[in-house]
């Protein structure tokens, strides 16, 4: 399987709650690395612009104002399968039908309000990290 490359956001709920450090210890214990990591508190504009794929939906104003309520915490995992690994420790989208033991299932109180995002694809992984990262910011593990 490749190295691969994801981008996650712990969403301001979850900043909020205060578990920064457990969400990332389930990134680090399912074996992903985090190669970048900032956080933010992200202008109207920002938010707008990275999930305007959804601008036509009927969530979207709400999910704006919802990313831009607080701080969130950005961080690029890199690990083998590692966009669809976050996708399954992260757990579906609505925490109701989220796996016992999942981020969203543990942190989450609702599909609004669902404490992480993880890109859903190679192409949206490269352009998400693009987004807030730029390629300086990107570290090498190694040593
Ligand atoms: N969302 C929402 N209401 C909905 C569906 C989605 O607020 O009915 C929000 C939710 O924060 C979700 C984001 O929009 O995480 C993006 O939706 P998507 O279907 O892409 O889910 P994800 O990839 O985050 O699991």
């Amino acid at each position: 399987m490749a190295i691969e490359r994801t981008f996650s956001i712990i969403k301001p709920d979850a900043v909020a709650k205060n578990v920064i450090g457990e969400i990332y210890s389930r990134f680090e214990k399912s074996g992903l690395r985090i190669v970048a990591a900032k956080m933010v508190h992200l202008t109207q504009a920002q938010a707008e612009g990275f999930y305007a794929v959804h601008k036509e939906r009927p969530f979207f104003k709400d999910l704006v104002s919802f990313m831009i309520s607080g701080p969130v915490m950005m961080q690029v995992l890199e690990g083998e399968n590692a966009i669809a690994l976050n996708r399954e420790i992260m757990g579906a989208t609505n925490p109701k039908d989220a796996a016992l033991g999942t981020i969203r299932a543990d942190f989450a109180s609702s599909i609004d309000e669902n404490a992480v995002h993880g890109s859903d694809g190679q192409d949206t992984a490269k352009e998400e990290i693009a987004f807030f990262f730029s390629d300086n910011e990107l570290c090498a593990r190694t040593r």
